[in-house]
């Protein structure tokens, strides 16, 4: 495990969040509007959204349907308007707007689980966390990085604990940025490039 991050690490020495953003609130933002969609496809609406809409008050006190209409290139713009809207409103608050700075309060609000917080916490904050999305599923499981790779639904906690446990904490944010990154770029879903793949020498799942 720790000779293929390694690997990684060389493969991708400067990992980064790919969604922009300059505050914890648009990171926050930007998370929960990424469900369903690609962070590049976010990127594209965030920055009218968040010149219109610069602070929490503004947007809690925004009008649904202009919301709807900035982010209507993301699919689900209803659903997700109302959770943005409902998400401000509960920060205002209760947070005088201001976004918290643990897991357990960041998990209170409407709309955010663990692996938003757990974005939110790494990259706006410093503060270790370790996002479990799909790539980091699909790479864990074929590297045998996790017990329960058989599993057809893997349960993310169980794999952030599992993952986490084996890695220092400082590492966290950026072990979870590279295999997002080379589920993207090599280990992809349907097809892996194993041929590419400077994993593939120890990987159990090469071909
Ligand atoms: S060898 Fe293939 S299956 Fe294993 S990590 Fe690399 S691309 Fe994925």
């Amino acid at each position: 495990m720790h000779a293929e991050y390694a690997i990684l690490r060389d493969l991708y020495p400067k990992p980064e969040c790919a969604l922009h953003f300059e505050t914890p609130l648009q990171l926050l933002i930007a998370t929960v509007l990424s469900a369903q969609t690609t962070d590049r496809r976010v990127n594209t609406v965030t920055p009218e959204l968040f010149a219109t809409y610069p602070d929490c008050r503004d947007l809690a006190a925004a009008n649904p349907e202009d919301v709807e209409r900035i982010i209507r290139p993301l699919g689900f713009y209803h659903a997700k308007a109302k959770h943005l809207l409902g998400l401000a409103q509960e920060l205002d608050t209760r947070f005088g707007g201001e976004v918290p700075r643990t897991m357990d309060e960041l998990t209170s609000l409407p709309g955010v689980g663990r692996k938003t917080a757990n974005v939110v916490l790494g990259n706006a904050f410093h503060i270790p966390g370790f996002p479990v999305d799909t790539h980091v599923m699909r790479v864990t499981g074929r590297l045998r990085w996790r017990s329960d790779w058989r599993r057809a639904n893997p349960n993310p906690v169980a794999i952030e604990r599992e993952i986490t446990a084996c890695f220092p904490p400082e590492q966290w944010t950026d072990l979870s940025h590279r295999l997002i990154l080379h589920g993207r770029a090599i280990c992809h879903a349907r097809k892996p490039d194993c041929g590419e793949c400077p994993l593939a020498g120890t990987c159990p799942s090469a071909h």
